[in-house]
Parts: C-alpha cells; structure tokens; sequence
C-alpha cells in the first residue's frame, strides 16, 4: 500500500447519518485526528452531535465537499442510494464513498458499479458489535470491494475497528453483514425461547441464562443482551426491531436470490416482521422478549 494514498489524519470525513452509530463512530474519527463533518436530515441528531463537541453542516453539499472519504450510515441501501444521488454532484474528484450501513448486497453492487463508473472510489463497510463496540472504536468490520480502495480507507475503518476483514468483491461486505445477522437473530430468538420454557418448568431465567453461559448453549445474545435488556426488562441496547428485522429479510432474500433453500431462515425472517408489527418501528430489537411472551 502507498502511504501517499492512503487517508490519514488530519484528511476531512464527512459522515452521513448521525444516529446510535454514526455519532459514537464519528467520534472515533475526531479522536483519531481526522477532520470530521457530519451531516443527518434529522435536526435532532445534528443538534445532539454538535452538543458532543462534532461539526454539524447544514447541509450535504457543505458535508461533503473537499472530503477525501465520505461514509454513510442510514437505515438502509434504498436511504443510501437517493442519499449519494443528492451528494454526487458535490462530491470531491476522486473521493472514496464508504457505505457503512446494512444494505441489501445486490443494491450495492449495482449502485458501486455506477459510482465506479462516474469515476469515484467505492467500498461497502458495514459493522458489527453495536453501540458499546461503537463507542470503544472496537467494531468488527467487513469490507467489500476493490483491494486497492479498501488500502485507502483503511486507516479510516482501524481508526472505528477492531478488525477489518476483506470479504471480497463489491456487495460481500453487506452479503456478510446480513448473514451474521440472520444467524444472531435465530440465536437470540432460541434463547428467548429457551428462556420462556425454563421458566414455566419452574427454573430462574438468569439461573437458566448462567448455565447457558457456562455451557454450549452460549451465544452472544445469552452473554450481552439476556440478562442486561430482556430479563431486566429495559429493552434498551440501542438498536431498532426495524433494522433486525430488516437485515434478517435481507439474508433471507439473498438465499432466494442465490437460490440457496434456507427453510431456518425464511422461518426467523417471517418471525421478526410480525414482531415488527406487532411492537412497530420505535422498539428495540431485544423487544422480540416482549413479542415471545406476548404469544405465550
Ligand atoms: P439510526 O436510526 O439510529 O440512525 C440513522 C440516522 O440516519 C438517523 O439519525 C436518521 O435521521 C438519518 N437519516 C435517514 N435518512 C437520511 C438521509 N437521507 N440523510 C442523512 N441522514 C439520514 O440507525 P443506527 O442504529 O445508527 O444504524 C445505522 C446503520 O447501521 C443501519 O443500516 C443499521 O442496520 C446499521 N447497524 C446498526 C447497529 C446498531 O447496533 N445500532 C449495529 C450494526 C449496524
């Protein structure tokens, strides 16, 4: 890797999309020596981003230009693309686009290809951890896309992560991103489950969620989010019911997609839409607890 191309410190970010993520990870940005500009249609969660000390434009042409790596964070790939049409005319020659949402992989590979074109650089980066791992610039990382911009925006992504794994062509990031999903979502409704059953035969569910813990059963939902959110009952890990469900039905979608059968996967995906109907867009993904006992 040339370190003349690479974007270093103090080169201008623009990040776009200031919500449970984007704030803590643009943080890491600053901290890190890089010039950060934010930017979120929402004028809340400029306001919060400036009260935290971060550069809130007024606008997206004032976010991005002269930025030499522009990142999104949005709920989703149909956000980001209307979102990079209403930026391109003001991007930087030759700018790096980072999506570091959870799209829809086949979106992305067509919208990279036309950016590509347009002669700007393109990388999906989507992230994994959740808010704390945000905060601590601890986040797990896959990027998707041509080696060459990933050697440019790399100490970009380290300056946010843990880890960067380079998980191929363009797309792959955010096929991997839905997949990791899709397999913690059927891990944390078993373990509601598990919970729900434990109960009922007379069993504490934290005794149960210990034993798990302590045995094969554990996952990363049994170890972070059982006790702290579900059996406490505060529902509050910081990411959306929506944006689970959404990634859940993106994994399923690329199975059909690939034409790969994957009956587990259609079954959580049509069980996290109706808890999304049920509880609707406000709830926290650790809600599915109140959705599985509200079925009991
Ligand atoms: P969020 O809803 O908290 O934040 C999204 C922000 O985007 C909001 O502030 C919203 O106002 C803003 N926005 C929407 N449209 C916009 C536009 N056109 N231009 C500018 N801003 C716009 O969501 P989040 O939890 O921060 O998640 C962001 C992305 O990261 C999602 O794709 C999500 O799936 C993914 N993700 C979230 C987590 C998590 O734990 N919260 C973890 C990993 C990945």
């Amino acid at each position: 890797m040339s370190q003349s191309t690479a974007i270093i410190p103090p080169a201008k970010i623009a990040v776009i999309g200031l919500g449970n993520m984007g704030q803590p990870m643009a943080a890491c940005l600053s901290r890190a020596g890089y010039e950060v500009v934010g930017f979120d249609t929402s004028d809340d969660a400029r306001r919060k981003f400036s009260a935290a000390g971060g550069i809130a434009a007024p606008g997206v042409a004032e976010a991005v230009s002269d930025a030499a790596l522009v990142i999104t964070l949005l709920p989703d790939g149909t956000i980001v693309r209307a979102a990079i049409e209403g930026m391109k005319p003001h991007f930087a020659p030759g700018a790096v686009i980072v999506d570091m949402s959870s799209s829809a992989p086949m979106g992305t590979k067509a919208l990279g290809q036309e950016l590509i074109a347009a002669g700007f650089e393109f990388i999906d980066a989507p992230v994994s951890g959740g808010v704390k791992r945000a905060i601590d610039g601890t986040l797990a990382i896959m990027a998707g896309g041509d080696e060459s911009t990933i050697d440019r925006a790399e100490p970009v992504l380290h300056a946010m992560g843990k880890s960067v794994f380079r998980t191929g062509p363009l797309g792959s990031g955010h096929a991997a991103k839905a997949l990791n999903n899709y397999v913690s979502a059927a891990g944390l409704a078993a373990a509601v489950e598990a919970v729900a059953i434990a109960e009922r035969f007379g069993i504490d569910p934290n005794k149960l969620v210990d034993v798990l813990n302590a045995s094969t059963g554990r996952n990363n939902s049994t170890e972070n989010k059982l006790k702290q959110f579900i059996i406490s009952g505060t529902f509050n890990s910081g990411f959306s019911l929506a944006l689970m469900a959404k990634d859940i039905r993106t994994a399923d979608d690329l199975a059909r997609q690939l034409d790969v059968p994957a009956p587990l996967a259609d079954e959580v995906a049509a069980q996290w839409d109706e808890a999304l109907k049920m509880l609707g867009s406000s709830a926290d993904h650790t809600e599915i607890g109140r959705y599985s006992a509200a079925r009991r």
